[in-house]
Protein backbone atom coordinates (compact mmCIF):
# COMPACT_ATOMS: atom_id res chain seq x y z
CA UNK A 1 0.00 0.00 0.00
CA UNK A 2 1.07 3.60 -1.17
CA UNK A 3 0.11 6.79 -0.61
CA UNK A 4 1.28 10.55 -2.43
CA UNK A 5 3.11 12.60 -0.19
CA UNK A 6 3.81 15.81 -1.47
CA UNK A 7 6.83 16.67 1.81
CA UNK A 8 8.79 15.54 4.54
CA UNK A 9 10.27 18.14 6.97
CA UNK A 10 11.27 19.63 10.35
CA UNK A 11 9.47 23.16 11.63
CA UNK A 12 7.40 24.98 13.88
CA UNK A 13 3.78 24.85 14.00
CA UNK A 14 2.75 27.59 12.77
CA UNK A 15 -1.46 27.83 14.03
CA UNK A 16 -3.32 26.31 16.72
CA UNK A 17 -3.14 25.56 20.27
CA UNK A 18 -0.04 24.12 19.91
CA UNK A 19 1.55 27.29 17.95
CA UNK A 20 5.87 27.65 17.95
CA UNK A 21 6.30 23.35 19.06
CA UNK A 22 8.55 21.97 16.90
CA UNK A 23 7.13 19.26 14.59
CA UNK A 24 8.25 16.82 11.74
CA UNK A 25 5.48 17.86 9.08
CA UNK A 26 4.24 14.90 6.74
CA UNK A 27 2.83 16.43 4.37
CA UNK A 28 0.13 14.22 1.83
CA UNK A 29 -1.61 15.24 -1.39
CA UNK A 30 -5.00 15.24 -2.35
CA UNK A 31 -7.88 17.20 -0.91
CA UNK A 32 -11.53 16.23 -1.04
CA UNK A 33 -12.36 19.88 -0.41
CA UNK A 34 -11.18 23.32 -2.85
CA UNK A 35 -11.05 25.91 -0.18
CA UNK A 36 -11.07 29.59 -1.75
CA UNK A 37 -8.72 30.94 0.51
CA UNK A 38 -6.32 27.59 0.30
CA UNK A 39 -2.86 27.98 0.91
CA UNK A 40 -1.58 24.54 0.39
CA UNK A 41 -3.12 24.19 -3.21
CA UNK A 42 0.26 22.26 -4.68
CA UNK A 43 -1.18 19.47 -2.00
CA UNK A 44 -4.25 19.45 -4.34
CA UNK A 45 -2.40 16.89 -6.53
CA UNK A 46 0.26 14.08 -6.54
CA UNK A 47 3.27 15.95 -6.90
CA UNK A 48 5.77 15.01 -9.66
CA UNK A 49 8.46 13.85 -6.71
CA UNK A 50 8.03 14.25 -3.12
CA UNK A 51 10.86 16.85 -1.45
CA UNK A 52 12.06 15.82 1.58
CA UNK A 53 14.64 17.12 3.95
CA UNK A 54 17.68 15.85 4.34
CA UNK A 55 19.08 17.96 7.76
CA UNK A 56 15.95 18.75 10.40
CA UNK A 57 15.50 22.46 9.53
CA UNK A 58 18.40 23.16 7.08
CA UNK A 59 15.71 23.14 4.08
CA UNK A 60 18.30 20.39 2.36
CA UNK A 61 16.10 19.40 -0.17
CA UNK A 62 15.85 15.34 -1.75
CA UNK A 63 13.54 14.71 -4.23
CA UNK A 64 11.98 11.21 -3.44
CA UNK A 65 9.20 9.35 -5.85
CA UNK A 66 6.07 10.80 -4.07
CA UNK A 67 4.38 7.54 -3.41
CA UNK A 68 5.60 5.83 -0.20
CA UNK A 69 4.90 2.83 1.48
CA UNK A 70 4.14 3.23 5.48
CA UNK A 71 7.38 1.97 6.10
CA UNK A 72 9.10 3.75 4.09
CA UNK A 73 7.58 7.38 4.84
CA UNK A 74 8.55 6.13 8.99
CA UNK A 75 12.07 5.49 7.87
CA UNK A 76 12.53 8.49 6.54
CA UNK A 77 11.13 10.08 9.73
CA UNK A 78 13.00 8.37 11.98
CA UNK A 79 15.72 9.76 9.88
CA UNK A 80 15.06 13.26 10.80
CA UNK A 81 14.42 12.26 14.33
CA UNK A 82 17.78 10.41 14.56
CA UNK A 83 19.43 13.69 13.92
CA UNK A 84 17.30 15.77 15.81
CA UNK A 85 16.50 13.51 18.85
CA UNK A 86 15.51 15.86 21.34
CA UNK A 87 13.13 18.77 19.67
CA UNK A 88 10.50 17.13 18.26
CA UNK A 89 7.47 17.79 20.07
CA UNK A 90 4.78 15.33 17.54
CA UNK A 91 4.46 14.82 13.99
CA UNK A 92 1.91 16.73 12.12
CA UNK A 93 -0.32 14.60 9.72
CA UNK A 94 -0.91 17.38 7.22
CA UNK A 95 -2.56 18.00 3.60
CA UNK A 96 -4.03 18.35 1.93
CA UNK A 97 -6.04 15.88 3.31
CA UNK A 98 -4.31 13.03 5.44
CA UNK A 99 -7.75 11.54 6.22
CA UNK A 100 -8.06 10.63 2.51
CA UNK A 101 -5.54 8.13 3.20
CA UNK A 102 -6.85 6.43 6.40
CA UNK A 103 -6.13 2.62 5.06
CA UNK A 104 -2.13 4.29 5.09
CA UNK A 105 -2.32 6.26 8.00
CA UNK A 106 -4.02 2.74 10.23
CA UNK A 107 -0.37 1.17 9.23
CA UNK A 108 1.98 4.25 9.52
CA UNK A 109 0.39 5.47 13.01
CA UNK A 110 1.76 3.00 14.98
CA UNK A 111 5.16 2.46 13.22
CA UNK A 112 5.41 6.47 14.17
CA UNK A 113 4.41 5.47 17.71
CA UNK A 114 6.91 3.08 18.33
CA UNK A 115 9.42 5.35 17.13
CA UNK A 116 8.36 7.37 20.35
CA UNK A 117 6.77 10.03 18.02
CA UNK A 118 2.94 11.70 19.04
CA UNK A 119 0.60 12.06 16.32
CA UNK A 120 -0.87 15.58 15.36
CA UNK A 121 -3.67 15.32 12.73
CA UNK A 122 -4.37 18.72 10.80
CA UNK A 123 -8.06 17.37 9.10
CA UNK A 124 -10.36 19.72 7.57
CA UNK A 125 -13.16 17.90 9.84
CA UNK A 126 -15.38 16.44 7.26
CA UNK A 127 -14.62 12.82 6.91
CA UNK A 128 -15.95 10.95 10.07
CA UNK A 129 -15.86 7.48 8.94
CA UNK A 130 -12.09 7.85 7.87
CA UNK A 131 -11.55 9.76 11.55
CA UNK A 132 -12.92 6.54 13.07
CA UNK A 133 -10.68 4.29 11.97
CA UNK A 134 -7.12 5.72 13.29
CA UNK A 135 -9.01 7.61 16.08
CA UNK A 136 -7.04 5.35 18.36
CA UNK A 137 -3.72 5.95 17.39
CA UNK A 138 -4.10 9.64 17.27
CA UNK A 139 -2.59 12.21 20.45
CA UNK A 140 -4.17 15.62 19.09
CA UNK A 141 -6.57 16.29 16.59
CA UNK A 142 -6.76 19.49 14.76
CA UNK A 143 -10.31 19.76 13.27
CA UNK A 144 -11.26 22.55 11.12
CA UNK A 145 -14.56 23.72 11.20
CA UNK A 146 -15.44 25.32 7.36
CA UNK A 147 -17.50 28.82 6.77
CA UNK A 148 -19.14 28.69 3.11
CA UNK A 149 -18.40 32.77 3.86
CA UNK A 150 -14.52 31.30 3.73
CA UNK A 151 -14.48 28.62 1.04
CA UNK A 152 -16.71 29.76 -1.13
CA UNK A 153 -18.01 26.50 -1.25
CA UNK A 154 -21.43 24.88 -0.34
CA UNK A 155 -21.87 24.84 3.61
CA UNK A 156 -20.32 21.76 5.04
CA UNK A 157 -22.27 21.74 8.65
CA UNK A 158 -23.77 17.98 8.40
CA UNK A 159 -20.18 16.67 7.55
CA UNK A 160 -18.42 19.09 10.24
CA UNK A 161 -21.51 17.70 12.85
CA UNK A 162 -20.71 14.11 12.08
CA UNK A 163 -16.99 14.65 12.40
CA UNK A 164 -17.27 16.43 16.15
CA UNK A 165 -19.21 13.69 17.11
CA UNK A 166 -16.77 10.78 15.76
CA UNK A 167 -14.12 12.49 17.95
CA UNK A 168 -16.47 12.97 20.87
CA UNK A 169 -17.66 9.30 21.06
CA UNK A 170 -13.57 8.27 21.10
CA UNK A 171 -13.22 10.67 24.36
CA UNK A 172 -9.68 9.84 25.38
CA UNK A 173 -8.04 11.90 28.35
CA UNK A 174 -4.88 11.26 26.65
CA UNK A 175 -5.79 13.06 23.62
CA UNK A 176 -5.83 16.55 22.89
CA UNK A 177 -8.34 18.10 20.63
CA UNK A 178 -9.15 21.85 19.36
CA UNK A 179 -11.49 22.90 16.52
CA UNK A 180 -9.72 25.98 13.73
CA UNK A 181 -12.29 28.24 12.08
CA UNK A 182 -10.56 30.56 9.26
CA UNK A 183 -12.71 33.68 8.54
CA UNK A 184 -12.27 36.18 5.79
CA UNK A 185 -13.01 39.50 5.42
CA UNK A 186 -16.88 39.26 3.94
CA UNK A 187 -17.00 36.46 7.08
CA UNK A 188 -20.52 37.53 9.64
CA UNK A 189 -20.80 37.21 13.41
CA UNK A 190 -23.83 34.79 12.42
CA UNK A 191 -21.76 32.48 10.26
CA UNK A 192 -19.13 32.48 13.63
CA UNK A 193 -21.96 32.24 16.09
CA UNK A 194 -23.70 29.16 14.12
CA UNK A 195 -20.12 27.24 13.61
CA UNK A 196 -19.63 27.76 17.73
CA UNK A 197 -23.72 26.70 18.52
CA UNK A 198 -22.57 23.68 16.60
CA UNK A 199 -19.43 23.03 18.52
CA UNK A 200 -20.81 23.37 21.69
CA UNK A 201 -24.19 21.49 21.05
CA UNK A 202 -21.65 18.57 20.67
CA UNK A 203 -18.93 18.80 22.86
CA UNK A 204 -18.85 22.73 24.92
CA UNK A 205 -15.11 22.28 26.55
CA UNK A 206 -13.50 21.89 22.48
CA UNK A 207 -10.94 25.17 22.30
CA UNK A 208 -11.98 27.17 19.19
CA UNK A 209 -9.38 29.12 17.31
CA UNK A 210 -10.47 31.76 15.30
CA UNK A 211 -7.97 32.17 12.48
CA UNK A 212 -7.81 35.28 10.24
CA UNK A 213 -6.61 33.88 6.87
CA UNK A 214 -3.21 34.88 5.59
CA UNK A 215 -4.35 36.55 1.99
CA UNK A 216 -1.55 37.38 -0.46
CA UNK A 217 -4.14 38.23 -2.96
CA UNK A 218 -4.89 41.73 -4.69
CA UNK A 219 -8.44 40.95 -5.04
CA UNK A 220 -8.71 39.63 -1.56
CA UNK A 221 -8.67 42.21 1.44
CA UNK A 222 -6.99 41.27 4.90
CA UNK A 223 -9.68 40.37 7.35
CA UNK A 224 -9.98 43.35 9.68
CA UNK A 225 -8.17 43.33 13.33
CA UNK A 226 -11.88 44.85 14.57
CA UNK A 227 -12.99 41.26 13.30
CA UNK A 228 -11.05 38.53 15.83
CA UNK A 229 -12.79 40.87 18.71
CA UNK A 230 -16.17 40.97 17.52
CA UNK A 231 -16.25 36.69 16.64
CA UNK A 232 -14.38 35.64 19.90
CA UNK A 233 -17.10 37.51 21.70
CA UNK A 234 -19.29 35.89 19.84
CA UNK A 235 -18.28 32.01 19.72
CA UNK A 236 -17.64 33.18 23.60
CA UNK A 237 -21.46 32.96 24.32
CA UNK A 238 -20.98 29.39 23.63
CA UNK A 239 -17.83 28.23 24.40
CA UNK A 240 -15.09 28.93 27.25
CA UNK A 241 -11.77 28.82 25.17
CA UNK A 242 -11.79 30.97 22.37
CA UNK A 243 -8.87 32.16 20.53
CA UNK A 244 -7.66 34.42 17.89
CA UNK A 245 -4.67 33.06 16.71
CA UNK A 246 -3.00 34.56 13.02
CA UNK A 247 -1.11 31.70 11.12
CA UNK A 248 2.79 32.91 13.16
CA UNK A 249 4.58 30.69 10.42
CA UNK A 250 3.86 33.29 7.87
CA UNK A 251 4.31 35.87 10.31
CA UNK A 252 7.59 34.59 11.51
CA UNK A 253 8.89 33.21 7.82
CA UNK A 254 8.31 29.79 9.16
CA UNK A 255 7.87 26.63 6.39
S1 LIG B 1 -9.19 21.55 3.13
FE1 LIG B 1 -7.17 22.47 3.43
S2 LIG B 1 -5.91 21.67 1.75
FE2 LIG B 1 -8.05 21.25 1.21
S3 LIG B 1 -8.64 23.01 -0.06
FE3 LIG B 1 -9.23 23.49 2.05
S4 LIG B 1 -7.50 24.65 2.92
FE4 LIG B 1 -6.77 23.60 1.04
Amino acid sequence: MTAPICELFSSLQGEGILVGVRQLFLRFAGCNLRCDYCDTQRAWERPEFARVERTPGARDWEQAPPEMTPEQAAARAQHLLRLAPAVHHSIALTGGEPLLHADFLRELLPLLGEMGLRCYLETNGTLADELAGVIAHLDFIAADVKLPSATMQPPLWGAHERFLVTMAGHEDANRTDFVKIVYVHRTSEEEVERAARLIAGINPNLPLVLQPATMNRIDFPEPLPSQGLQFQAAALRHLGDVRVIPQMHKLGGWL
